[in-house]
């Protein structure tokens, strides 16, 4: 396995195509420093004691350690531990891990290019295995390139006006495929190594030029990465762990660029991309299911905390916020716990999680993101707000009555009170801190998606059955 500084090194010496704020910037570009912490958190896991039972697996390949980011679930305990290892590793980053889009891609990509061979004699899976061989042997960071730019939202791909607003097929040669489009939001896009590309949505039968997947290195020819940042507040005097992280994402244009085949996992069988779009949803929604309840745990933390050093610790308005923020947490990571229990293996022998289960759990998640932020800045008043600035506190003139008159509870010291609140500031009331609710809203799928997702997978005649039963009704 790759340390973070082996990791750090080797993307520096990918083809330079990543740009910010209109220049072209490399990828040790400073700008990047913080989100590449989330990613070394990642690697350095593998020799924390605590993580790397959860970390460490050995590949389904050829038996080595790797790390479980580049690991394809082969039981329902991986599944499980995945969750348990996502949500752990959320509370060191202090919010999303990133690496998990690549392994929720991989894990799609896999199932689905196996069961199109089975249908139509293809050897996809062939090609996903070597690929993942190489992306587990290298320790690579993979990002996920799912989502269209999408164009207009009321009409289908080919129905756009452009039709390259969803990512297709242009040309077809003997040696590869030449594919043309733009994916967003990607996270991860600056510093992944691979990016893996799957369809977004269902696609009909007029639609075989977008039913492509496929991974490519992230510095080939033709890609461009324009790309967004959003870290931590810098700190001056007061540094702290949490305030060393960022997330960086990109608009992923791929102006013609050559695929191999040797590294095409779909191309043109339309009647799968539903198939593609929902289990590589379902994978997420399920990785969801652990960092969401991660990111509520400090919420929890930081409202009860807040609470005490207010001296309003045992408030029943208070008691009564932070035991609904346990429920949230609790009930997305047990949705996922039943969505791992209740998994089932495909025929790669890749398991998936059950799509009800994992949907449920990402559905409350991104129902109540905004409400979880509320019950923070209620019981943390209005402070976190109107922060004076770090300088101000160790001013000559300002700084001792800023102490002074941010004292509350008497047994805690006024740095660690001016500590908590500027923490509950660059969490809540920042740029990053928006980044984050949005993240919680439309990561993995807007919650209007699960809906519709578990509407269409959902045992809805069972219900009336047991209904015209109990009523007595024959018809
Ligand atoms: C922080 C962040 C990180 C992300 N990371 C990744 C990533 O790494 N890789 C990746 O591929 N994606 C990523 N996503 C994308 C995410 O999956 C999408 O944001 C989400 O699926 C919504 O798509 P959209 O943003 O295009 O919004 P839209 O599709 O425009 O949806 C907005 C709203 O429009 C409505 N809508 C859309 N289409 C229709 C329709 N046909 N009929 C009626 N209503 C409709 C829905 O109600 C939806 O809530 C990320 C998103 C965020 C915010």
């Amino acid at each position: 396995m790759r340390t973070a500084v082996q990791y750090y090194e080797d993307i520096g010496k990918l083809r330079n195509n990543v740009y910010v704020s209109g220049k072209k910037v490399g990828r040790h570009d400073p700008i990047f420093e913080k989100s590449l912490n989330v990613i070394r958190c990642t690697f350095n896991a593998v020799d924390d004691p605590d993580l790397r039972p959860l970390v460490v697996v050995k590949s389904e390949v050829d038996g080595r350690e790797i790390n479980r980011f580049n690991h394809t679930h082969r039981s329902v305990q991986d599944l499980l531990n995945k969750q348990e290892m996502t949500r752990k590793l959320c509370w060191k980053s202090g919010s999303c891990i990133q690496r998990c889009m690549g392994t929720d891609a991989l894990n799609a990509v896999g199932v689905v290019s196996r069961e199109i061979d089975e249908a139509k004699g293809t050897e996809y899976h062939k090609n996903f295995l070597v690929f993942l061989k190489h992306f587990q042997e290298n320790d690579l960071i993979g990002n996920a390139a799912q989502t269209d730019v999408k164009g207009d939202r009321s009409k289908r791909p080919h129905e756009q006006e452009d039709l390259d607003l969803y990512l297709r097929v242009v040309e077809k040669r003997s040696d590869g495929i030449v594919v043309r489009g733009a994916k967003a939001h990607n996270t991860t896009g600056p510093y992944a190594e691979e990016i893996i590309v799957l369809p977004t949505r269902a696609l009909t039968k007029e639609e075989g030029a977008w039913a492509v997947a496929f991974a490519i290195p992230a510095d080939t020819e033709g890609i461009k990465l324009v790309c967004r940042v959003s870290s931590m507040r810098e700190r001056k005097h007061l540094s702290a762990p949490g305030s060393e992280f960022g997330m960086s994402d990109s608009m992923t244009i791929f102006d013609d660029v050559f695929i191999p085949w040797e590294r095409v996992f779909m191309c043109g069988e339309w009647e799968f991309g539903a198939r593609m779009a929902l289990l590589f949803a379902n994978y997420h929604r399920h990785t969801y299911c652990g960092c969401k309840p991660a990111v509520t745990d400090i919420i929890m933390g930081l409202t009860a905390l807040v609470a005490d050093y207010n001296g309003i610790g045992k408030a029943p308005h208070v008691v009564d916020d932070i035991s609904e923020l346990m429920i949230l947490a609790e009930l997305v990571f047990a949705a996922g716990i039943a969505a791992s229990v209740k998994g089932k293996e495909s025929l790669s022998g890749i398991y998936e999680p059950a799509f009800i289960y994992s949907n449920a759990g990402r559905y409350i998640a991104g129902e109540n993101i905004y409400h979880e932020y509320e019950i923070l800045a209620k019981v943390a008043g209005g402070f976190p707000a109107t922060i004076p600035f770090e300088d101000d506190w160790y001013s000559e003139e300002t700084g001792d009555l800023l102490h002074k008159y941010i004292m509350r509870n008497p047994s805690v010291s006024a740095e660690d009170q001016h500590r908590l609140f500027r923490f509950i500031s660059d969490y809540s009331c920042s740029a990053i801190a928006g980044v984050y609710q949005y993240a919680g809203v439309h990561g993995g799928g807007s919650p209007i998606m699960e809906k519709i997702g578990i509407r269409t997978n959902y045992d809805l005649e069972l219900r009336k059955k047991i209904a015209k039963n109990l009523a007595g009704i024959k018809s």
